[in-house]
């Protein structure tokens, strides 16, 4: 994705990993083959490959620079981190700190890091190994966590404490959040709440328990970072699709398909957590139903 500007603000996505990932059938169940092998032709070649079947996927972070902030949205998987339930992610290392260096961003720059969820690879950097404790990545930030969504984790990881977590969280709340808190960086914040008058939270739960999507207006343009209420473009055609890693399937379908809806035909750039390059677009009408256009 080209750095985007709106007025004075700038995003630019950061990976960690991108590249074919999952089957269709693995990660989205409801997911019917022959309705996305007909829809190849606007999913290739950026979200399908076509040589393996499997969809193209980005796991990334944004960094978003205004005249007052320099702020992160999703920190990713993370470096060093015990996640055996998800071998690519196990102890992993990649150069993403290094990256956003050459980006002109230390980590004592950033000001604010907002996650949309606290799943295991929208967390990561938000802390890192140092002398064998996990201590926040971002010495100056604060941390915006929604209050229902840090809620669930603390009594789902209370509930399970020897498990490393819940399903496939391995602990990430432990290692990943709850030092956040501990350092006394965490904020735990509302629906509606807003950041420099250009930021605030939109309530789209569902794939967890309090997943927030982040919008944005500045320079006249609005855009929302949407963080996994959907993981895949195809979604946008098909809202009633879940993924694997939805916590409450119904709720999920309805979220996704209210934000379909209101987003066919608006000026409104989607910035997704999982979709590849180019990433950013729009949802536009197609007949009865809608698609992502980058
Ligand atoms: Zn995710």
């Amino acid at each position: 994705m080209m750095p985007l500007r709106f007025g004075d603000v700038t995003v630019e996505r950061l990976v960690e990993a991108e590249g074919p990932g999952f089957f269709p059938g693995f990660l989205i169940p409801d997911c019917d083959e022959e309705v996305l092998t007909a829809e190849r032709d606007w999913l290739r070649p950026h979200f399908h490959h076509g040589e393996t079947g499997r969809l193209i996927m980005s796991v990334h972070s944004y960094v978003v620079r205004t005249p007052k902030h320099t702020i992160l949205v999703d920190t990713c998987v993370g470096n060093d981190k015990d996640r055996p339930s998800t071998k690519p992610w196990h102890h992993l290392q990649t150069p993403w700190l290094e990256n956003l260096r050459a980006m002109g961003v230390a980590p004592e720059d950033v000001d604010y890091v907002m996650c949309t969820h606290l799943h295991v690879d929208h967390v990561g950097w938000n802390t890192r190994l140092v002398d064998g404790r996990w201590v926040p990545t971002f010495p100056n930030a604060r941390y915006l966590f929604h209050k229902d969504e840090y809620a669930h984790w603390e009594a789902a990881e209370a509930a399970s404490p020897d498990a490393g977590g819940s399903g496939g969280s391995d602990g990430c709340f432990t290692d990943s959040v709850l030092p956040v808190m501990a350092a006394g960086q965490a904020v735990l914040v509302d629906n509606g709440h807003s950041l420099d008058d250009t930021f605030w939270l939109d309530d789209t739960r569902g794939h967890s328990p309090g997943h927030v999507a982040i919008r944005m207006a500045a320079g006249g343009h609005e855009a929302v970072f949407s963080g996994d209420l959907m993981h895949h473009p195809i979604q946008a055609m098909y809202p009633e699709w879940n993924s694997r890693f939805c916590h409450d399937p119904e709720m999920s379908r309805a979220t996704r398909r209210r934000f379909v809806d209101g987003h066919a035909e608006r000026d409104v750039t989607v910035l997704a957590a999982h979709f590849a390059a180019p990433t950013a677009g729009r949802i536009v009408a197609n007949g009865d139903r809608c698609r992502f256009q980058v």
